[in-house]
């Protein structure tokens, strides 16, 4: 299975899935959501504001990702006047980063500009490890059409904030409440931005897993994958 795709709104465990599956498979690992959160993290550090000095930065600042799916890593030459790479895996966690990542990724530039790394990283991935389990926004509508599979993972708001918040409360205190309100703002600037923004398409098979854990979800996914297999 060269590419499987899968796209889904923040926090309905496309990370979690995706990594299982990958390391079940075999298969190389690309989160997408890091690359954008990176060159975020990138911009702020820099101070750069306008959309043209922001996406000259994916390429200034070497963003990578390391696709092996038992080691998945984002990385950067940082500080960029140096020859170091850093691992930025940790703090494109932070909260700040993840309130202003969909402002970044709703330009026009931003995009084309990682849409050029992301192809170049899932064709690594398909010659390293002969396949690649990309997740996303717009991976099966924009940036791997092809994709062999193509998969929409969502969950109600409530099932995906709680899970966050569970994720979030060794750091934070934060809320339900207040999670669910942030996941709600950051799908509305995704789902409505002009450029490829997240949306379901006709081809995307819907895995709603607002009543699966973890393990039922790759298992459901799993099967979809072993169908295709099989019936090509
Ligand atoms: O997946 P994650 O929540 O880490 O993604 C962070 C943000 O990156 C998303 O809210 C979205 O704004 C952006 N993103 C995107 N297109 C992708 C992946 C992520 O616009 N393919």
């Amino acid at each position: 299975m060269p590419v499987i795709a899968i796209d889904g709104p923040s926090g309905a465990g496309k990370s979690s899935v995706s990594k299982g599956i990958a390391l079940r498979g075999g298969w190389g690992y690309l989160d997408t959501g890091a690359l954008y959160r990176g060159l975020t993290w990138l911009s702020l550090q820099e101070g750069v504001t306008s959309p043209e000095e922001v996406a000259k930065l994916v390429q200034i600042g070497k963003l990578n990702f390391n696709l092996d799916a038992s080691a998945p890593k984002l990385t950067a030459k940082y500080p960029l006047e140096q020859q170091g790479i850093t691992d930025l895996s940790e703090v494109i966690r932070e909260e700040l980063i993840t309130n202003v990542v969909s402002g970044i990724s709703a330009i026009p530039q931003v995009r084309a500009e990682l849409l050029l790394l992301q192809r170049e990283l899932i064709q690594k991935s398909i010659n390293e490890f002969g396949g690649a389990v990309v997740e996303g926004r717009d991976i099966g509508t924009t940036v791997w059409p092809d994709a062999e599979l193509k998969i929409y993972l969502t969950a109600d708001v409530e099932a995906r904030a709680i899970r966050r918040q569970a994720q979030l409360s060794e750091l934070s205190e934060i809320s339900a409440v207040s999670v669910a309100d942030s996941l709600a703002k950051r799908d509305a600037i995704d789902s409505m931005r002009a450029a490829s923004p997240l949306k379901q398409s006709e081809d995307q098979i819907v895995l709603d897993a607002t009543y699966l854990n973890l393990e039922e979800t790759i298992h459901a996914l799993w099967n979809l994958i072993e169908e295709r297999t099989v019936n090509g």
